[in-house]
């Protein structure tokens, strides 16, 4: 089984911080939905059956921005080449300024069944600085209507660390989204990307960084309040209520392939990664012509497949000695001996089940700790890759 991610590269308005590949010609959503279908068609052509689905992510962008045809017009390309009748997910994202409760009915009469919409903050004074193309009532008004709509499964996203945010303010924000019936809540620190106009503004000293430690109260913050209302946390960002866990960012924390179409997405099949041309008026000729847009890929040695395997797991659900010793053919508890004993004694980590899982503590010093496991099992690689049996490793 195989997840499958789209990108969909279009927004109205571009945010302050956005340092995603988007552009506002909207001219050219058309063309770029015949594109993506045609994509898919083509590259689908290799398999002699159709692949098994069990996650389908449209992200970008705004999704939310295509029409209901084009949206329908993308579904049926997937169900034309891919098997769906085991499909476990199929989210979709959005944004409250380009959603109603009709467009968001449609969506989910073409089997989208998750939600995540993206809200950023509840306050208006934050929405404005970070440039967003909504108000705090037309985020409620969308959630509410995705409810109306028949959506059970709804991920906010929030964004904390905003210059001139308060832990009063961030708690507003928090706790709105938990009393609006979100089910899932995706939180991100704001991130100053080199070449996006907040970076500039940061640079020549117009906008003030929230300072580290701030930054980790307010992290801290979250975690607690999440657990206040039933959120469980089941990775650095990322809280659920009622074990509704995003399956397709699970299957990609856990090594699982998956396709990708769209311009600049990248995907991960037969042990191999590939990202497409990050070029709209390219990505829509290069398809018109049945040129490929794939533009690059990479073998994952097995080395940097193990260190990854480490490093998604222990920042999500957490390591699974047991299995990716069988996959590995490791020892993973002897190499981790001290790690875990000096986490565990620090409250980080916990051991359980033969799971090296993070704390809410642990989870506040996650690069750390990852780091001081990635270096672990690095030096042991190092060592000891030629002598281990990994040959039936697949
Ligand atoms: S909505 Fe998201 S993708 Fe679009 S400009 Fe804003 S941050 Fe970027």
């Amino acid at each position: 089984m195989y997840g499958l991610y789209l990108h969909i590269p279009f927004c109205q308005k571009i945010c302050y911080y956005c340092d995603f590949f988007v552009d506002k010609n909207l001219d050219l959503v058309q063309a770029y939905v015949n594109a993506l279908c045609k994509e898919i068609e083509r590259e689908m052509l290799g398999y002699n059956s159709k692949p098994k689905l069990s996650t389908i992510y449209i992200g970008g962008g705004t999704p939310s921005l295509l029409s209901p045809n084009q949206m329908e017009q993308i579904v049926n390309a997937l169900v034309n080449n891919f098997d769906l009748s085991e499909l476990e997910e199929f989210s979709m994202e959005s944004n409250p300024g380009s959603v109603s409760l009709d467009t968001l009915k449609e969506y989910k009469s073409f089997g989208i069944d998750r939600l995540s919409i993206g809200v950023q903050s509840f306050v208006k004074r934050e929405l404005g600085f970070l440039k967003r193309n909504h108000s705090p009532k037309k985020a409620i008004k969308a959630i509410e209507d995705a409810h109306k709509a028949g959506f059970n499964n709804i991920n906010l996203d929030l964004i904390f660390a905003v210059p001139g945010q308060t832990n009063e303010s961030w708690q507003y924000s928090l706790q709105t989204a938990f009393n609006l019936g979100t089910t899932h809540l995706s939180t991100y620190s704001l991130i100053y990307e080199e070449g996006t106009p907040l970076y500039k503004a940061w640079k020549n000293g117009k906008v003030a960084k929230t300072s580290d430690d701030d930054d980790a109260d307010i992290y801290e913050l979250t975690i607690n309040e999440a657990s206040n209302f039933g959120f469980k946390q089941y990775e650095v960002s990322n809280f659920a209520k009622y074990e509704l866990y995003c399956k397709h960012n699970l299957g990609s924390w856990q090594g699982s392939e998956y396709f990708a179409f769209g311009a600049s997405a990248h995907g991960h099949l037969d042990n191999k990664r590939f990202w497409r041309v990050k070029n709209l008026s390219e990505f829509i000729s290069f398809n018109n012509k049945n040129k490929t847009t794939i533009i690059g890929e990479e073998i994952i040695s097995l080395k940097g497949r193990i260190e990854e395997s480490i490093f998604l797991a222990l920042r999500s659900t957490g390591i699974d000695i047991l299995k990716l010793n069988t996959k590995f053919n490791l020892d993973l508890a002897k190499v981790f001996e001290k790690e875990i004993e000096y986490y565990i004694k620090n409250d980080c980590v916990i051991l359980e089940n033969n799971l090296i899982k993070l704390t809410s503590k642990g989870y506040a010093i996650c690069d750390s700790i990852t780091l001081s496991f990635v270096s672990k099992i690095e030096n042991y690689l190092e060592k000891n890759l030629k002598s281990l049996n990994l040959h039936n490793i697949n």
